[in-house]
């Protein structure tokens, strides 16, 4: 049997994986040479793909109240229960909470439902959780959510920094990528910033272990540092960019106080800003270390600022870098995934957007101010302003902050449909009626990595029993509300052609996401979609941002933004002697509802631990191993002890993949 060309459904880099039916149920997994994200590699996770997707504990068919049922009477019921909500307590009252792992035609489909025919933009997504923070400040600087770079720049950089990121472990396949430029070029510099000594310190020339929370400072001092070694590009902020003034003045007050706000040795501080000064060839990657905070988007900001200030932007080996934690987050942006975005990068704040939008869409009720965020979204369930939720493949009763609180609130929203693979997860456990969906291996679409490249997700298995693709549920029960017209769509490729065909609008409204250049794409050619970088377009195919300006703003220059730092909201007390950090572990994904079926994975780290520094273990009597309790004002686990100078004092590490279901405490 001949191998599909799909993609891997983990981490943001966006793999292009060859996988092979062996005939059990099971596949052949291999790297695809061809995939411009891998060109052939693979982790781990990658790699075990095959033994994921055995139909053990699958759900089959829709159940409502635990009992198996019907697609006709599950949607039938979805839809009397949104309208009957709408009707009695306004289109506010519903909301659909989505998820990176959603393809794009998923997405996109669900988000005209909401913004375009229900009227509501109580849509979001986990992506808020993972990447929020960087399209709020790409917006802010930029006009527009728009990643500059490509990965090429990685391997061209002369400079890499990594900055909230442990790349070694999260985004394994770009971390070689680094690893192989490196060892070709051993003068690349690399510079590694993360509280914690992490795998990805093996191949960093400098660690810098900064107080958590410090990274505005940090940053702030290193623009300051540029202004005075003369590296600021006056032609290119001359021309392109605004604000940088103010922004010094606002970073000249944390840039006095840098080495205290961030607890770094001050020469550790001056070598990573000497370095920075005198390389022009400079990529700062950054991820959730950067993005999950409470100052995140200032932090975006501060990295935004130092390459703004400089040029170095937008060409060969330079550039500021998000990298995304999900297959599809980029993809969930483009359609206007989150809360407070329209599709195509279109603005919901803007008229003339959403004028051009529900034109197109022939939309009967466009949504026109931003909708419940992810956090208020679930708020508003346990408040009682929620009276039907829809989750799409993700686990929020676990991977949301204040898990027990939002639990609760999914427990008390008054009807709750969760579509997912399985029906034991801990969110679908406490749904009203649950969906069987397609999963990877059986569903068709696409999706968009980390550098803007779009590539196919193929089925090579049949869909089993009676799961179906996301899309086609929503269209379904859009459908039963007496939308059919416009969600008549038989297949992925039709959905796809209408979003390329919006995002030719969203161009003429000087927009950065432009694909129209597949507007008008076949059946057949969708199918054979090779990966392709946005923008696409009858001008343009892909290529870099910035590099001659361009922004997305009224008078197409960058807004460098003053930025300070703010202390964490909490601060270490004899009451909360430690603070905790989160992260992912090598060989799991999220909440492991996947990776947790590869016997393999689990023999990395085969259990949940805290990561303690000795003289906090000494202090508390802890001994190598123990099983020790960490409580919150959030909540409290029991977790084995794991003592190690790689964790900081007076700071614990703990990964975020296990929970109830794996894990009682
Ligand atoms: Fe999948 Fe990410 Fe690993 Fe690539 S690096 S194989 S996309 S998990």
């Amino acid at each position: 049997m001949s191998a599909t060309c799909t993609t891997c459904p983990y981490c943001g880099v966006g793999c292009g994986v060859l996988a092979t039916p062996d005939g059990q149920g099971g596949a052949e997994i291999a790297g695809d040479p061809a995939h411009p994200a891998n060109l052939g590699r693979l982790c781990s996770k990658g790699s075990a793909l095959g033994e994921t997707i055995s139909l053990e504990g699958r759900l089959l068919a829709p159940e409502i109240d635990g009992a198996p049922s019907d697609w006709d009477t599950a949607t039938a019921l979805i839809a009397r229960k949104f309208r009957a909500a709408i009707d009695q307590y306004g289109p506010d009252s519903v909301a659909v909470y989505g998820s990176g792992q959603l393809l794009t035609e998923d997405y996109y489909v669900a988000n005209k439902f909401m913004k375009g025919y229900v009227g509501t933009a109580n849509i979001d997504t986990n992506s808020r959780l993972c990447m929020a923070s960087s399209v709020a400040g790409h917006k802010r600087a930029f006009g527009a959510d728009t990643v500059p770079g490509t990965y090429e720049d990685l391997e061209e950089a002369d400079l890499i920094v990594l900055t909230g990121s442990n790349l070694a472990w999260c985004h394994p396949v770009l971390y070689q990528r680094i690893a192989a430029a490196k060892e070709a070029r051993p003068e690349m510099r690399v510079v590694n910033i993360d509280p914690r000594v992490t795998a990805t310190c093996d191949l960093a020339d400098l660690h810098l272990p900064l107080a958590p929370g410090s990274d505005v400072a940090l940053f702030n001092g290193l623009l300051l540092h540029l202004a005075e070694m003369g590296a600021v590009d006056q032609e290119y902020t001359g021309a392109h960019v605004t604000g940088l003034e103010a922004s010094l003045d606002a970073a000249s007050t944390d840039a006095s106080r840098v080495a205290e706000i961030t607890a770094l040795d001050p020469a550790l501080i001056a070598r990573f800003y000497a370095l920075f000064a005198r390389t022009e060839k400079v990529v700062t990657v950054y991820s959730q270390g950067v993005n999950q905070s409470t100052s995140g988007t200032d932090k975006v900001n501060a990295i935004l600022n130092c390459h703004l200030a400089t040029g170095r932007i937008g060409r060969p080996g330079m550039g500021p870098f998000s990298v995304t934690g999900q297959p599809n987050a980029m993809g969930g942006r483009e359609v206007g995934g989150l809360a407070n975005m329209l599709a195509c990068h279109l603005e919901l704040d803007n008229a003339r957007h959403r004028d051009a939008l529900q034109t197109f869409w022939n939309a009967p009720a466009m949504a026109e101010r931003p909708g419940l965020k992810a956090v208020d979204l679930f708020r508003a369930c346990a408040d009682g302003r929620i009276k039907a939720l829809w989750i799409l493949s993700t686990n929020p009763a676990v991977s949301m902050p204040e898990a027990d609180a939002v639990r609760d609130a999914i427990a008390t929203c008054p009807f709750v449909v969760v579509s997912d693979l399985f029906a034991d997860t801990d969110t679908a456990r406490l749904a009203d009626v649950v969906l069987p969906s397609a999963g990877w291996g059986e569903k068709s679409g696409t999706v968009t990595n980390s550098d803007r490249t779009i590539s196919r997700q193929r089925p090579f298995l049949p869909i089993p029993g009676q799961a179906r693709p996301d899309w086609r549920q929503i269209c379904d029960v859009a459908s039963a509300m007496g939308w059919g017209e416009a969600f008549r769509f038989a297949s992925p490729a039709e959905i796809f052609r209408e979003h390329a065909g919006l995002s030719a609008i969203a161009g003429r409204l000087d927009r950065d996401f432009d694909i129209s250049g597949l507007a008008q794409i076949s059946d057949a050619e969708y199918d054979a979609l090779q990966p392709t970088r946005w923008p696409i377009t009858a001008q343009r195919m892909g290529g870099r941002f910035f590099a001659e300006g361009g922004f997305f703003t009224p008078d197409a220059k960058a807004r460098a933004l003053p930025v300070s730092h703010r202390p964490l909201a909490a601060a270490v007390s004899p009451e909360a002697p430690l603070r905790l950090n989160t992260g992912r572990v090598r060989d799991h994904w999220h909440t492991m509802t996947r990776t947790a079926r590869a016997p393999r994975l689990s023999k990395h780290i085969a259990e949940p631990y805290a990561e303690i520094h000795p003289a906090d273990a000494a202090s508390r009597g802890i001994e190598p191993a123990d099983l020790v309790r960490i409580e919150s004002a959030h909540g409290q686990a029991t977790l084995r002890a794991l003592i190690t100078p790689r964790t900081a004092q007076e700071t614990v590490f703990v990964p975020m993949h296990w929970t109830a279901l794996w894990s009682s405490e």
